[in-house]
């Protein structure tokens, strides 16, 4: 890997990392959901870096893909479990990490299952490890606390550009064929649930990326398309392009056309509570996580 590029994995990285461990101060009961979404993204920006995808806040059994809507009013309750996923890119480089808060002692055990899969999972990251062996240490810890790996929710190789790319890091063993190689950048996110252990689509969609051309019709849609443009392919919300009714009608015009990919809010299917932990990882024989603002700490 270039230094240019390994440095701007870390920068990446390390602002997701200061942005994840402010929104603690600020993920409080009563907040609304909108406004913690904007405090983080203009986080981001303010420290350098650009959102690789709008942050998700997904509560309780939503285990990702929920990011507010433009006129949202929901706010953290007492009970909620909150996963705060935040990415950043620079030139594309990305940083993606999540964690887990709450407010209330009785989740503690589920939100310490994930952050326990996570801790014993980084530092197998090194070249020459199968990622299958990292799933298995992922689910034997999830389950040792007593709770499930959500099996069909992954962490995932990062490119440039590209949120999500080869190799797949499973939260439970499959028998995955993929060994790490040095400079390979993973996302790894177990996810721990006191459900059944899957998710399902759930809901309409929030969150979006353009994968298509097609033209389109109204002035609208044309100037909503040229925005969306600007994002390289990355994922985006409704937040993003405005708020007023035109922007509703553009959006789903260009729904409609069959151009966008949608990402659809992720819930158990038993309406398990689920937690989430996440860091970003440079393979190397000592891994670099760049999510992780003490391994950089002088
Ligand atoms: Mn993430
Ligand atoms: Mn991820």
């Amino acid at each position: 890997m270039e230094k240019d590029e390994y440095d701007k994995y870390v920068l990446a990285g390390n602002i997701a990392a200061k942005v994840r461990e402010e929104s603690r101060s600020y993920v409080n009961v009563g907040t609304p959901l909108l406004e913690i979404a904007r405090k983080i993204e203009d986080s981001i920006k303010k420290l350098g870096g650009m959102p690789a995808f709008p942050v998700n806040l997904s509560l309780n059994d939503e285990a990702a893909h929920y990011t507010p809507v433009p006129a949202d009013d929901r706010k953290i309750s007492e009970d909620d479990v909150i996963k705060v996923d935040i990415g950043v890119h620079v030139d594309g480089f990305i940083g993606d990490t999540a964690c887990t808060i709450s407010f209330s002692e009785k989740h503690n055990a589920i939100v310490k299952a994930a952050e326990d899969a996570l801790e014993k999972a980084v530092p197998l990251c090194v070249p020459g490890k199968a990622v299958d062996e990292i799933s298995g240490i992922i689910e034997d810890t999830i389950k040792s606390h007593g709770f499930k790996p959500v099996a069909n929710l992954t962490g995932h190789g990062l490119r440039q550009w590209e949120g999500h790319a080869e190799p797949t890091i499973h939260n439970v063993r499959v028998n995955y064929q993929y060994v790490l190689k040095e400079d390979d950048v993973i996302a790894v996110e177990p996810f721990a649930t006191d459900g059944a252990g899957r998710i399902k689509d759930s809901g309409p969609s929030v969150i979006f990326s353009l994968v298509g051309k097609k033209p389109v019709r109204s002035r609208e849609a044309r100037k909503m398309l040229g925005d969306i443009e600007a994002f390289n392919g990355m994922p985006f919300t409704e937040r993003w392009l405005g708020s007023s009714f035109g922007t509703r009608l553009a959006l789903r015009d260009l729904r409609r056309s069959g151009i966008l990919y949608e990402y659809p809010v992720l819930k158990e299917v038993s309406k398990g509570t689920v937690t989430q932990a996440e860091h970003t990882v440079i393979v190397r024989k000592t891994p670099v996580v760049t999510t992780d603002l003490k391994s950089f700490a002088d």
